[in-house]
């Protein structure tokens, strides 16, 4: 029985867009309230019922967190141009050898924008 595991994680950062177009919005200092939803997929292991446990994701989780929250993301080595695919690609790189399982990480920018990266193909 193969299944998709998921968490949804929050954290509150500012950036701007330095390749955008003079004049466009993005380009001004401004932030997000970032919502992350990771996920991992596989096999049920028959025995303990389960595909891994929530809160390994959530540990996994934490150190970006703590990189994150409340920073500059511009000024964070590797998001100089931080836009939503480029920190899904980022969080996707620092956590894949926590979460071998890993199978998707989407960046909700807004409540109606977002972006999921699903691994280098
Ligand atoms: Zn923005």
């Amino acid at each position: 029985m193969e299944v998709e595991l998921t968490r949804d994680f929050r954290f509150e950062a500012a950036h701007l867009l330095p390749e955008v177009p003079e004049g466009h919005k993005c380009r001004r200092l401004h932030g997000h309230s970032y919502k992350i939803t990771v996920e991992v997929s596989g096999d049920v292991d028959p025995e303990s019922g389960w595909l891994m446990d929530f809160a390994d994701i959530k540990e996994a989780w934490k150190p970006l967190h703590n990189r994150l929250d409340h920073y500059y993301l511009n000024e964070i080595d590797g998001l100089e141009n931080p836009t939503s695919e480029n920190l899904a690609r980022w969080i996707w790189e620092r956590l894949e050898d926590r979460l071998p399982l890993l199978s998707r990480v989407t960046v909700h920018e807004t409540c109606t924008s977002r972006c999921t990266y699903r691994g280098p193909a």
